[in-house]
């Protein structure tokens, strides 16, 4: 059986450097494509970073039972599609999801055999310049999501594995030893 890889943390913490060298390391490895209520930020493509639904048409995933998972996170919804994630694993090929809390715990009762692994930031300080730092929200959403994330880095006991993002090569090559 591949290994399904949950990878979840708070916004801000550095999970998109570590997944593409995680799939520089391991290039089968199949990251997950997501749902999303969310506008796409510049340079975002539908499909690619995420496929982006009208509120309808997110209901209609849910309502059809599409989505392996589902959340609201910061305003917005997300969901992982489930079929995708299924035939992937049914081949044998290792999936990574980069999702966040409650959908990790979602995926948890649905698939008891994932790895959840929780990325954490090295200082809380760090956190927030980072979040800022990337300017890629207004500073209103930037409050919304560090109030999520004080609530996500209470969640870290839940997870099989906590990697402590001090190090991008150093975080990616544990989160490949998952993988493999
Ligand atoms: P962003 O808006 O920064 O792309 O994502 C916000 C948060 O939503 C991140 O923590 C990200 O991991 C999470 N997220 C992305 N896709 C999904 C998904 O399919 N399900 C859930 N539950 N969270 C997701």
């Amino acid at each position: 059986m591949a290994h399904l890889v949950v990878l979840s943390g708070p916004s801000g913490v550095g999970k998109s450097a570590i997944i593409s060298e995680i799939l520089n390391e391991l290039p089968d490895t199949w990251l997950s494509v997501s749902a999303t209520t969310r506008t796409p930020r510049p340079g975002e493509v539908d499909g690619v970073n995420y496929f982006f639904r009208s509120q309808q048409e997110f209901d209609d995933l849910i309502t059809h039972g599409e989505l392996l998972e589902w959340a609201q996170f910061a305003g917005n919804r997300y969901g992982t599609p489930r079929r995708a994630v299924q035939e992937r694993l049914d081949a044998g090929i290792p999936v990574l999801l980069e999702i966040e809390v409650q959908g990790a715990m979602q995926v948890r009762a649905a698939m008891p055999e994932a790895i959840l692994v929780f990325l954490k930031p090295p200082s809380w300080e760090e956190l927030e310049s980072r979040l800022v730092g990337r300017g890629t929200e207004t500073p209103e959403q930037v409050a919304i999501r560090l109030e999520t994330a004080r609530s996500e880095l209470e969640s870290v006991d839940f997870f099989d594995h906590v990697v402590v993002n001090d190090d991008v090569s150093r975080a990616a090559l544990e989160l490949v030893s998952y993988l493999s």
